[in-house]
C-alpha cells in the first residue's frame, strides 16, 4: 500500500532540488495541501513516481518558460500539489500559473513523441507514458484542464477499490 501523500512530497522535493542543481537561478514557490485522512491505496509506487516526476518536470518548465518571456517583476512562479479523496477515488493535483497550453496543442499532449520543446529538452513520451501508467496500470484517469497565459492543472484519480 502506497502513501500517495509521502511519495507526492518526496518527488516534489526530487524534482525540484534536481533542477535547482542543474540551474542555480531556477526559483518556483512550491505549495502543498496534502489530505492527512488520505488512506493507503495500492499502487505501483515507482510507477505513480515517474507520473508525479514528469508532471512535475511539466509544471516547472512551464513557469520557468511564462518567467523568461513576462516583462513582469511580480511573476511569482508557483507550483500547487494537493490531495483529496472523494467517493471510491484518491486525486492528486498538479497545478502551475506557467504557459498553459494552448487549444491547438491540448489534443495532442497525451501522443507518445509530441513535444513543443526544443531538441534535447523534451522527448514528448512524458504523458503518453503518464497516461498509460495511470489508465491501463492503475485503472485511473489523468485528466488536464489549461488556460493558455494562465497555467495548467493534472488531476491523477486514482480508483480506492480495484474490480
Ligand atoms: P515533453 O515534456 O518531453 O515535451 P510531455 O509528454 O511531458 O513531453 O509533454 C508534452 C507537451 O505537453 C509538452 O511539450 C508541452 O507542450 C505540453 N505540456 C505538458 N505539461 C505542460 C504544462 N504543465 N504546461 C504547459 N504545457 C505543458
Ligand atoms: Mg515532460
Amino acid at each position: 500500500p502506497t502513501d500517495l501523500n509521502a511519495l507526492a512530497d518526496e518527488y516534489l522535493k526530487i524534482a525540484y532540488h534536481g533542477l535547482k542543481a542543474k540551474d542555480k537561478s531556477f526559483a518556483c514557490e512550491l505549495v502543498t495541501e496534502f489530505d492527512p485522512a488520505l488512506e493507503p491505496l495500492e499502487t505501483v509506487p515507482q510507477e505513480i513516481g515517474r507520473v508525479l516526476l514528469n508532471l512535475y518536470n511539466n509544471a516547472f518548465y512551464a513557469v520557468a518558460q511564462r518567467a523568461s518571456q513576462t516583462h513582469h517583476a511580480d511573476y511569482q512562479p508557483t507550483v500547487w500539489v494537493s490531495t483529496s479523496q472523494v467517493a471510491g477515488k484518491e486525486v492528486v493535483r498538479v497545478r502551475d500559473n506557467g504557459t498553459g497550453i494552448p487549444e491547438s496543442v491540448k489534443s495532442k499532449i497525451f501522443q507518445p513523441f509530441f513535444t513543443t520543446k526544443p531538441t534535447g529538452e523534451g522527448t514528448g513520451l512524458g504523458l503518453s507514458l503518464s497516461y498509460d501508467i495511470v489508465t491501463k496500470g492503475h485503472g485511473g484517469t489523468l485528466l488536464v484542464e489549461s488556460h493558455q497565459g494562465e497555467g495548467t492543472e493534472f488531476r491523477i484519480e486514482l480508483p480506492t477499490y480495484k474490480g
